[in-house]
Formats: C-alpha cells, structure tokens, sequence
C-alpha cells in the first residue's frame, strides 16, 4: 500500500487581494507551497502538484525547495477544485488499494501529526478527513434571510484537509458525481454522494486555510508561537581509555598516550552531544541510528555522525538553539584545546560560538575517570522546531 499525495496549488487567490497566486505568498520566510509541501516530507511516495501552467514554474521552484524525497509530477489545473482533483487522478500511477491524500495548497500549517492521523484512519476504515469541532452557533437560513433552524452543534465539524482514500474508491466517487454532475465543495462529498462512508479524525485548529490577508497574520502566528517552544535533551556517554588510540574529543585530536576506545573514532564528547539532540526531537539515541554492529561505521569520525544526526533533527522538523557539553577527565588538561574544539562542534550545529559552551573538569582523582580508565562526557542541548 503506497501513499500518494495530490497537492492543489490552482487557487488565483482572487479573495488574498493579490495578483500573485496566493500559495506562492511568502510566510515567515518561506512560500506557503513550499511549507504544504515540506509538511508531507517522509509521509508520502508520491506527489502530483495541480496547478494552472502560468503558475507552473514558479511553483516548482518552490516545491523543489521543499527536497521532498520522492518523484514529484506536475498536473494542470482545472476549471473547480473538483476538476483540479481529477487532473491530479488521472496523473497518478497508483493501484485501486493505494491511499490517495488531496490536500489544500493553502493550508501550510498541517501538522505531521494530523497527517499520520489521516493515513491511519485510510488504512483501518478506506477513508479519513480531519474534522474540527465548531465552538460558534451555526444556523441555516431561508433565502429570504430568515433563520430556519439552529443547527445541533455537537455533531457539527468544519472538514480540513489533507482528505485521505483509497485509490479506488475516490475514483469511483469521480466517475458517480460525473454520471450525475454531482459537485461538490471537497472531496469527501463525493464519497458521501456516491454513498461510501466517510470517517473523522481530529482536525487541528491551527490548519487553517489561508485564504484572505488577514490569515497570512494569523497563520505568522501560529508560526511564532511554534518558534517559542523550546525543547531540551541531555547525553552521556563513557569511552574506556587503551593505548595505541588517538584521543579524539569534540572533533580535535588531543595529543596524548591512550586514546579511547570504540567502533568509530570513540569521541564520548560527540557521542554525548548526539545524544542530546536526538533526546531533545525525541527520536532515540545514538546506538539505534548508528549501530556499532554496522561494519561500515567502523573507525568513522564522529564529526560525520555528527553532521548525520544533524540531518535527523532537522527532518523530525529541529534546529538547535543551544549546547553545553561537560568532559570529565583526570589527564590531559583539555582546557588549552577548548577553543578549537568550538570552532569545530558550533558550525556543525548551524551556532554561533557563544551559543556552544564546552568545558572539563576532573573527578579529583575518584572513580573510574579519576583513575585514568576512562573518560565521561555529559550534554544538554535545546531545540526548536526550523
Ligand atoms: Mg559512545
């Protein structure tokens, strides 16, 4: 079962008071397509972008921004949405059994959190949408202004998107609503029209639908409020110390008698930092992504584990903001070397230097460090979301 993605990006934005397409309007940054896109990164195999063929170019830019990691194909857009869903159908290389996700170019905001919600739903009961609870009163009215009855508000869901089915299904819900010029305003209408049932996930109120001016001012926020959460994660790590080993410690060679010893270069300061920053995203620890079983690892630098587990941070959605690494060591004095060893650990954090701090101290002669049978290493580090 593969997971496709059909990604609208065919508005004019008539309502955005702009003459460029709105999903190409720049947001803290970063376009709206390019942000719709980057939030399906490792969720789908597949993705079709519909968009009207004036737009084509720019719009690739952006969506190439995004390094999705998989085939992304283009699709032109069509007169509705409707039409536009179609185009993007009849692009797909999919199998009856395969889930299809449409979702709004417009709402950049769609956690992945939502969309693994959305996928799920698709592989348990052949269909889900993200439903919102309504917290205001709704009433349908007569066309002559009058209301004609208060709508029962707690079966009432406002549908977002990404929408999710089945392959087979959605099309044979295309092919009824063409039968019938059945039109409807998303695409779960059509499954409902066409009588398969349609199942609920948890909406997220910050997927808003970017649609006039004053959304772009609350979609900033929403994106600043995320800026402020800040996560933070702590390493250790032991190497024990033999002789004929380079002592490697935050990426620099300490000239010494014994160095430590391990699969890679055994640089606990390093080992500890990765551990950090994968405890901050909480994505595990350093021996599940690069296991010592792995003979390709063998004598690697840490520098280039490092820059690796870099590369899983900011995919799981996280920069650093900052890292304090504490080496307990009895011999050699490391502080002549501190120095270099910023320069070496802050670039490869994306910091500056003030933003690393390193430091070592000694046991006082006890346990294992002050011995001199090994070397500890501590690190706490913050994250927040890119
Ligand atoms: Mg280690």
């Amino acid at each position: 079962m593969r997971t496709f993605l059909i990604l609208l990006a065919g508005g004019k934005g008539t309502r955005m008071s702009s003459i460029i397409n709105k999903v190409l309007l720049p947001l803290e940054g970063k376009s709206v397509i390019r942000r719709s896109a980057e939030a399906f990164h490792g969720l789908v195999d597949e993705v079709v972008v519909v968009c009207h063929e004036t737009d084509t170019d720019r719009i690739r830019s952006e969506v190439d921004a995004a390094s999705l990691p998989v085939s992304v194909r283009y699709a032109t857009g069509g007169s509705s949405r409707q039409a536009s869903v179609r185009n993007g159908l009849n692009a797909l290389r999919a199998d009856a059994g395969d889930i299809v996700l449409v979702h709004d170019g417009a709402r950049c905001l769609v956690s992945p959190g939502l969309i693994r919600r959305v996928i799920s739903s698709v592989q348990c009961n052949g269909s889900g949408i993200p439903g919102l609870q309504v917290s205001s009163t709704y009433k349908l009215c007569s066309s002559d202004g009058t209301v004609q009855q208060t709508v029962e508000r707690s079966r009432l869901v406002e549908a977002q998107t990404p929408q999710g089915f089945l392959f087979g299904t959605l099309t044979d819900a295309f092919h009824a609503a063409d039968l019938d010029r059945f039109e409807g305003t998303d695409d779960a209408s059509l499954l409902e029209h066409a009588g398969f049932p349609v199942f609920i996930v948890d909406g997220e109120k910050s997927n808003i639908k970017l649609t006039t001016p004053d959304d772009m001012i609350l979609a900033e926020n929403y994106l600043n409020r995320e800026k402020r959460l800040m996560r933070i994660g702590m390493g250790y790590d032991v190497h024990r110390l033999a002789e004929g080993r380079k002592l490697i410690l935050c990426g620099i060679e300490i000239p010494w008698d014994r160095g430590l010893l391990g699969h890679s270069d055994a640089d606990v300061a390093l080992h500890a930092l990765m551990d950090a920053l994968l405890g901050a995203c909480a994505m595990g620890d350093i021996g599940r992504h690069f296991p010592d079983t792995d003979p390709g690892l063998e004598g690697v630098s840490s520098m280039v584990l490092l820059e690796r587990t870099m590369d899983i941070i900011r995919h799981a959605g996280y920069i650093p903001g900052n890292a304090d690494i504490t080496i307990v060591a009895q011999r050699p004095k490391l502080s002549p070397f501190i120095p270099a060893m910023k320069e070496k650990v802050a670039p490869a954090l994306g910091l500056q230097p003030e933003e690393v701090n390193i430091k070592a101290t000694t046991t006082e002669k006890l346990g294992f460090e002050g011995r001199e049978e090994g070397i500890s290493a501590y690190a706490v580090c913050t994250v927040r979301p890119a």
